[in-house]
């Protein structure tokens, strides 16, 4: 029988719900506990993948081909686990089963209703995920009291009063800090548990967020009002790196009840190597600057994955990664070259659109030209060839089909077939929607032995990374690159899937998006390796 920790939020959104999750699953993980986790997003969007990065952040991709939630990226990065796009699921979907099954005619002629209906197809869900572990840990997204997330709360107030002590509640909320009285205050979370009670759900843990320490006695005060044990009061003081959260939350009792809860015995997760690298996060013993070269730098949560890997890197490294954003389009203009010049090594992110590009060919052609170690990305390496075709094979008129759909000398083009994940061949034609015709997830890569992409993979022949892109670079070129000095150094199924310079000390892009396998007990290995010489030429 499988346990279930519902994570629920109250009074504002952005309270870190996500990084709370994660690290109760992450806890509970280094206790060596099968644990799994699941985001509910109670938008109607059937997925995010056709919403701006700068509505929702970032999109995060699983190893199956699923366009996630960000908070998912959280999940693998703390608990180094692959997950599905099952574990992430929205009202849009919910309502696309209940209807087609209407539409079938499953419900035999029932009116269809949003209890019992949908409520069933939502504890469906969760039950499916839950299977595949011993405790699931459930993030419900939104705010309690937000309208579509009434149903939610209604199928998880009916789990639990099927399953009883097999479903714990930890409601997150926010104790304000009120700088005029000099003092932090409790009513916010005592109306948000009332609103929790008021559709039938008590909570269990309440974890608090806060700028100051939270005193004994406004625990107790909290426990008494909100009707939760003692030693269920949790605080969820500010941190400087999220990855401190698990360890603070471990030294304030968190696991105690939960294991009591579910009769788990004494739970003592190893810790050490999560402490090492976060003190290597928090003081670490040297630096290094990378020019982040991008579109989206308003809401810097749509390069979610990537700051993390990088993270991930420098706390392996044992290096502070001192991020300079550049704005692409800043670039574009005037000679602002000046932040490249400066920084040890640039990044080229991926990115959708034809806003900033000529500002990234800029940049590229800055750290080909002047030996500035350099990472491409997605439409970094697509951009990484335009360049090269433009500026050292003098092809005229070479763009990607992206920006210009006549483009007489296509280097980056939308080929009509793909082969996807599951062997099946894929048309692609220029009037699909929008939602759902790119190549997506994960894919196997060969990777050129000697090259630097094979190095920094330990030597490895096959790597697995995932994918999200629309095009691809136009193998009529290759050999023309590859007497110019540019090796493919990663390929799979006539896909040119990364590219490096011979007489450079270190330029590398890929199609793939490295980020998203990047995990901080396991960081992804090619962005270890940019940051590793990064250092190196310094
Ligand atoms: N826009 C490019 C494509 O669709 C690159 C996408 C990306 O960088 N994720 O192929």
């Amino acid at each position: 029988m499988t346990n279930y920790i519902v994570v629920t939020g109250g009074v504002l959104s952005s309270l870190g719900k996500g990084v709370t999750s994660a690290s109760v699953a992450a806890l509970l993980r280094n206790a060596n506990h099968r644990v799994s986790m699941l985001k509910i997003d109670p938008y109607i969007n059937v997925d995010p993948g056709t919403m701006s990065p700068l509505e929702h952040g970032e999109v995060f991709v699983t190893a199956d081909g699923g366009e996630t939630d960000l908070d998912l990226g959280h999940y693998e990065r703390f608990i180094d686990a692959t997950l599905s796009k099952r574990n992430n699921f929205t009202t849009g979907q919910i309502y696309q089963t209940v209807i087609e099954k209407e539409r079938r005619g499953d419900y035999l002629g029932k009116t269809i209703q949003v209890v019992p209906h949908i409520t069933d197809e939502i504890i469906r869900r969760i039950k499916a995920v839950g299977k595949e572990a011993s405790t699931l840990v459930v993030e419900l997204g939104g705010t309690v009291g937000d309208i579509e997330g009434l149903p939610f709360y209604e199928a998880i107030r009916q789990l639990k009063h099927r399953l009883k002590s097999k479903v714990f509640n930890i409601h997150v909320t926010l104790v304000p800090y009120l700088a005029v009285a000099d003092e932090l205050k409790t009513k916010p979370t005592q109306h948000s548990v009332q609103e929790l009670r008021r559709i039938g759900l008590s909570p269990d843990m309440l974890v608090l967020r806060s700028e100051k320490p939270i005193s004994k006695e406004m625990k107790k005060k909290l426990s008494e009002a909100c009707d939760v044990d003692p030693d269920c009061v949790i605080e969820a003081i500010d941190a400087k790196s999220i990855y401190e959260m698990p360890l603070k939350f471990y030294d304030d009792g968190l696991l105690k009840p939960i294991a009591k809860t579910f009769d788990l015995g004494d739970l003592k997760p190893n810790l050490r190597e999560w402490k090492r690298l976060v003190k290597n996060i928090l003081e670490p013993s040297r630096e290094v600057v990378v020019a982040f070269v991008g579109k989206y730098l308003e809401l810097k949560e749509s390069y979610k994955s990537l700051i993390e890997a990088l993270t991930h890197a420098g706390a392996h490294m044992s290096a502070r990664i001192n991020l300079k954003w550049i704005d692409s389009e800043a670039l574009e203009s005037a000679d602002a070259l000046k932040a490249l010049e400066s920084a040890d090594a640039t990044l080229v992110p991926g990115g959708f659109g034809s806003r900033g590009i000529e500002g990234k060919i800029k940049a590229i052609k800055f750290a080909r030209e002047n030996g500035k170690v350099f990472l491409g990305i997605c439409l970094g390496l697509q951009l990484a060839m335009v360049e090269f075709a433009r500026n050292v094979l003098r092809i005229d008129g070479a763009a990607s089909q992206e920006f210009d759909k006549n483009a007489k000398e296509p280097i980056i083009y939308l080929i009509d077939e793909f082969i996807d994940q599951n062997g099946d061949k894929q048309i692609r034609t220029r009037q699909s929607p929008m939602g759902g015709t790119m190549r997506l997830g994960e894919y196997e890569c060969n990777l050129k032995s000697g090259s630097r992409l094979a190095k920094a993979y330990d030597g490895a022949e096959k790597i697995y990374e995932r994918h999200r892109h629309r095009y691809e670079a136009n193998d009529k070129y290759r050999t023309a690159f590859e007497n110019a000095g540019m090796i493919v150094s990663g390929e799979a199924k006539g896909l040119i899937e990364a590219i490096e310079l011979r007489d450079h000390p270190w330029f590398v892009a890929v199609q793939f998006h490295p980020e998203f396998t990047s995990r901080l007990q396991n960081p992804n290995r090619v962005i270890l390796a940019f940051i590793e010489n990064a250092l190196r030429n310094k």
